[in-house]
């Protein structure tokens, strides 16, 4: 694996192995990594000849400052799972490389963008849309890799790429989760022991959305009470949303018989964790 911090050298590297015939993998992240990383890392692995992994923790994506001066970040630990996992080029720009003369230019995906995490952190995802917009362009892969555990996301990216034309095709992965069921996160290691046992009560609340949903519920408010109150149980968890909406445009459902997906958001203490499930 190479480690290169300019987009020149990874142009350089991309360029040289697609004129050997081989297809372009990307995976976005922000580093801290998981075993949700790997897993995407690990299908484009199998899926192309030429594994990309981008780690940059946006400055830009972060509403709130104190997070992203929190953000667990651990390179030389990264840079080790990332070659295990079998990546070929590894691209860590500093900030100054992606944005060397400020920004002016925004990429905005309105409605979606709007709700949800967009309503409970201003802008975020007008700093995900920009610099997944930068990215893609940077690298000019074939496939891009995100995961589903960032559902709101990955709409916002697979619009953008539509209403850009965006060449790089947008490839879905399922949510890694411990054995708990809590979502793999790289924020869950800033919880204390209490609230990483606590946390579970977000798989729990979204479990049971699923099996009312299986049994036949229908009544989006049914399922979202019941959510909440899975959810109040649990005195460290300070709930966000636990909603029930559309999976397309993320609106809210009166009735999930169009296909719906259970999205939470909550803090335990001052990290906030978000997860969902699909109902349909
Ligand atoms: P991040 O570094 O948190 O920005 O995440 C980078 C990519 O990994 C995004 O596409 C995330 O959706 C994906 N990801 C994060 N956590 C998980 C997980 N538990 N399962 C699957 N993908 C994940």
């Amino acid at each position: 694996m190479e480690t290169v911090d300019t987009i020149d050298r990874l142009r350089g590297g991309v360029g040289a192995a697609k004129l050997a015939g081989n297809t372009i993998a990307v995976v976005p992240t922000m580093g801290a990594f998981h075993e949700g990383h790997l897993t995407l890392m690990r299908r484009a692995r199998q899926e192309c000849g030429l594994v990309v992994v981008t780690l940059f923790v946006n400055p830009t994506q972060f509403n709130n400052p104190e997070d992203f001066r929190k953000y667990p970040r651990d390179m030389a630990r990264d840079a080790s799972m990332a070659q295990d996992a079998g990546v070929d080029l590894l691209f860590t720009p500093k900030p100054e490389e992606i944005y060397p003369a400020g920004f002016n230019t925004t990429v905005t995906v309105s409605g979606i963008s709007d709700r949800l995490e967009g309503a409970s952190r201003p802008g975020h995802f007008a700093g995900v849309a920009t610099v997944v917009a930068k990215l893609l362009n940077i690298v000019g892969a074939d496939r891009a890799y995100f995961g589903e555990k960032d559902w709101q996301q990955l709409q916002v990216i697979k619009r953008l790429s539509l209403d850009l034309n965006i060449p790089t095709a947008i490839v879905p992965v399922p949510t890694v989760r411990e054995s708990d069921g809590l979502a793999m996160s790289s924020r869950n290691v800033r919880l204390s022991p209490d609230e990483r046992k606590a946390a579970v009560v977000i798989s729990r609340a979204l479990a049971d959305a699923k099996r009312l949903a299986d049994a036949g519920t229908t009544d989006a408010a049914v399922i979202a009470m019941a959510m909440q109150a899975v959810l109040s149980a649990e005195p460290l968890a300070r709930v966000d949303y636990a909603v029930v909406v559309n999976p397309a445009t993320l609106e809210e459902v009166d009735t999930i018989d169009h296909g719906a997906l259970a999205a939470i958001a909550a803090y335990f203490g001052s990290v906030r964790l978000i997860d969902n499930c699909l109902l349909s």
